[in-house]
């Protein structure tokens, strides 16, 4: 099988395009990558110079290029990472939202009607269903929960969502969606809750916390949200949608003090910030259909994923340090020229 992996030097397409190589070394993978500031090509270097793997700098969004792609490398299956995915960006900055998550996704839907393909998958998320209320802990949202997103990155990946399965329903395009909770786990971009926690506290500075740390996240670690995505794309039936969590809801506060007592540092350097306009309270995921249908199950409780978590971000201090100082982007020209 021939994939196109969009987004994969980003945290999730980049631990995928991992588990892809340990568990199908058959597959041959491409990974297409436009490496904007999410993107990191010192992710992929474990793989860089693996047969079965290469690495292709590009927009979705640009059409003649997507095309000449598809027409050169006749992928079989596609899955859609790439994303602009930072929700506090897209309150300041909507415009780039809509161009790589509605128009970039739009593209690709085009390219596989035109050129053809197994399978289309779609990686989107529980934000397209909006919140929960806190005091409803009954209440989880489901594949028929309406949609309902909050902010320009929650309704720019809804938009993405409903053009996905109107080319199913419209061309008979083989599309899969699936929405999973709150990843954490090795090489995610230290912007995000959980690795900016841990980089801080390292550093022995403040860790702003929105509001009052009240808002609940259902964590999921990456590698059960890779083999749950595996799954999908060899058993999952055109046309669905699967929900993908972890039963693990957590408090954004909960969440740093786990972090702080497992680095050893005292609670003192949390600091409470003005909350973020629009702040979802609650995601909960109800991940019946997958478990039933495909029989996936997440494997990594939140107590050892958070401990597997640090432990990687202690032992690959570099790789955030880089990120964190601007030098990564000096890496890429260093290393790769201007590819
Ligand atoms: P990320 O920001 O870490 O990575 C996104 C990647 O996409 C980067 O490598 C970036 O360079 C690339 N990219 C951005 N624009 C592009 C474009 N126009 N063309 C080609 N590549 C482009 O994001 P992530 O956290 O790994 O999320 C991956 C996907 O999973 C996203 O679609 C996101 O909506 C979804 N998702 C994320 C989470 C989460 O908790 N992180 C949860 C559910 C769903």
């Amino acid at each position: 099988m021939k994939m196109l992996i969009t987004g994969g030097a980003g945290f999730i397409g980049g631990n995928f395009i991992h588990y892809m190589i340990e568990n199908h070394p058959k597959d041959y993978i491409i990974c297409l990558d436009k490496l904007t500031y999410a993107g990191n090509l010192e992710t992929l270097e474990p793989v860089m110079n693996k047969e079965n793997f290469k690495f292709i700098k590009g927009d979705i969004a640009d059409r003649s290029f997507i095309y000449k792609l598809f027409e050169e490398e006749k992928p079989d299956v596609v899955v859609n990472f790439a994303a602009e995915s930072h929700v506090d960006r897209s309150i300041s900055d909507p415009g780039v939202f809509l161009q790589t998550n509605i128009i970039g996704t739009g593209v690709l839907l085009d390219a596989c009607r035109i050129y053809g393909i197994e399978r289309f998958h779609q990686v989107s998320t529980d934000e397209v269903y909006g919140d929960l209320p806190l005091d409803r802990p009954d209440l989880m949202f489901t594949e028929e929960t309406p949609i309902h997103a909050s902010s320009p990155y929650s309704a720019s990946k809804a938009s993405a969502d409903l053009l996905v399965l109107a080319y199913h329903r419209t061309y008979g395009l083989p599309v899969t969606v699936s929405r999973c909770s709150n990843n954490y786990g090795p090489y995610q971009f230290p912007e995000k809750l959980i690795p900016l926690m841990i980089a801080n506290a390292l550093n022995d500075k403040p860790l702003p916390v929105y509001g009052k740390g009240e808002n609940v996240r259902d964590w999921l670690y990456v590698i059960d949200h890779c083999r749950a995505i595996d799954m999908i794309i060899r058993k999952g039936k055109a046309g669905e949608i699967y929900n993908i969590g972890g039963h693990n809801e957590k408090t954004n506060l909960e969440v740093v003090k786990t972090i702080l007592r497992e680095l050893g540092k005292s609670e003192d350097l949390i600091k409470f910030v003005a909350d973020r306009p629009g702040h979802d309270k609650r995601y909960a995921i109800d991940p019946s259909k997958i478990r039933k249908e495909l029989g996936w199950e997440p494997t990594t409780l939140f107590d050892e994923g958070i401990k597997l978590t640090i432990r990687w971000y202690l032992d690959n201090r570099k790789w955030w340090e880089n990120i964190i100082s601007g030098e990564y982007q000096d890496y890429y020209k260093k290393m790769y020229g201007n590819r």
